[in-house]
């Protein structure tokens, strides 16, 4: 056998048929007891929790493989390539894109907006277009529009949503008109678990003649994705949200849209030639990947795509409804509670209020259960005003939550109640 195939990381490791507590095996951080209480982790759409294999790769990498990529011709910075290379190629099949080219790696979805934004959206937004986004954007799908639009001039429109949470398609369809020159919009709302209609709305979009960025921060941890049966032209995703690491994410464009696009950052890696008089720059990916990249987050996202090919989709889709319609139940039966997000199709995400209670309070007595969940506005102020709330409290699944972490969170939320009476 030769050195480089004894070297190969071992295949992805299969949890078929779904076993929670199998699985929940492969995330040592989960064993942990916090003042005492084992662990209840429900906060993975924050950030998700890192499997075993997830943080191997990344040592490994460090242990064997580190070098600067795409530059030396030295053993290492070769073997490092190939690895960087590699994980380009696993985050185009998990997102079924057609060419390795149109995956941009970056820190995560809100640099992936804010690349799309200054580059795609400089070139094409002008005074008195429009952008148009929806009433459930997350801070990092708002600000870079609302930024571009100051530059150019042009008009920020916002698609409204119903009481449960689902987007008005009819409303959204009546706001694209012919100065709408990009739509942006969220696959998964991380405030209220609703998966929107992507492949309607890129139609709606795209009969007028309107690109669309999808960001899929929240999708990606929990759907099938395939940006080509979406039809989307662009679509962000961050590694940590998904089982990665940290500071990594990607950029999904349609290559045509990205051979035509500037620069992001100027800088080394991104260029074929530099003169004081004039530089020519690379083709994408690497136009837009000025600088050292972060290397070892892109093989650990590599790794994470190649856990999440390890489970049975199917049954890791049907695991999570089961456990967020159980969630949804219990939650509902108690008094004074109000679930905030209803859609009929909704993933694992369960804001709520309780009646008298601040939801910093709820966040605070549960934590000393060991129990972690999220409080506050979650980086969507206007989505809490379309509710009239200042904050909810926020419990998110992952693929490693099961009906115990939820009767756990039931039995603390009625310890609060009782603090609260
Ligand atoms: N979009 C959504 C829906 C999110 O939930 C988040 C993070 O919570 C983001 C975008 C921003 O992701 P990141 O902070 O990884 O760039």
């Amino acid at each position: 056998m030769n050195q480089r195939a004894s070297n190969l990381p071992p295949r992805a490791q299969r949890f078929e048929p779904y076993q929670v507590e199998r699985l929940r095996q492969a995330f040592p951080i989960l064993a942990q007891r916090i003042y005492g209480k084992p662990l209840v982790y429900l906060d993975s759409a924050a950030t998700s929790q890192k499997p075993q294999a997830v943080i191997e790769a990344m040592s490994r990498f460090f242990l064997e493989e580190n070098a600067n990529v795409h530059r030396g011709v030295h053993y290492l910075s070769l073997r490092a390539t190939e690895a960087y290379e590699q994980a380009r190629i696993k985050v185009q099949r998990f997102l079924n894109a057609g060419h390795a080219e149109e995956i941009v790696f970056v820190r995560g979805t809100t640099e992936a907006v804010n690349l799309v934004a200054q580059t795609y959206g400089k070139t094409h937004v002008r005074a008195g277009d429009e952008v148009l986004i929806s009433a459930m954007e997350h801070h990092s799908n708002i600000v870079p529009w609302q930024m571009l639009c100051e530059q150019t001039g042009a008009r920020l429109r916002v698609a409204p949503i119903d009481d449960a949470g689902e987007l008005l398609l009819d409303e959204l369809e009546r706001l694209i008109g012919p100065k709408t020159r990009l739509l942006a919009v969220t696959h998964v709302s991380n405030v209220l678990g609703t998966v929107n209609p992507i492949r309607r709305i890129v139609e709606l979009a795209h009969a007028r003649g309107a690109a669309v960025l999808v960001d899929g921060a929240q999708a990606a941890p929990h759907l099938k994705l395939d940006v080509r049966a979406l039809g989307c032209d662009f679509y962000a995703l961050s590694g940590h949200k998904m089982y990665g690491p940290t500071g990594i994410g990607a950029l999904y464009g349609r290559r045509e849209l990205l051979e035509a696009m500037p620069p992001y950052q100027g800088g080394g890696d991104m260029i074929l030639s530099v003169s004081f008089d004039e530089t020519l720059y690379a083709k994408p990916p690497q136009r837009f990947e000025a600088g050292t990249p972060n290397m070892v987050g892109a093989i650990g996202l590599g790794a994470a795509v190649d856990f999440l090919a390890g489970l049975d989709a199917g049954a890791l889709a049907a695991h999570e409804q089961a456990v967020l319609a159980y969630a949804q139940q219990a939650l509902a039966a108690l008094p004074g509670l109000r679930l905030i997000g209803t859609a009929a199709d909704k993933v694992g995400v369960l804001s709520f209020v309780l009646d008298g209670v601040h939801p910093h309070d709820i966040g605070t007595i549960l934590d000393r259960e060991g129990i972690a969940i999220r409080t506050g506005h979650h980086c969507a102020q206007p989505l809490m005003q379309r509710y009239g709330l200042a904050a909810t409290a926020r419990a998110s699944l992952g693929c490693y939550s099961s009906e115990q972490d939820i009767d756990a969170l039931l039995a603390g939320l009625v310890k609060v109640r009782e603090v609260f009476r």
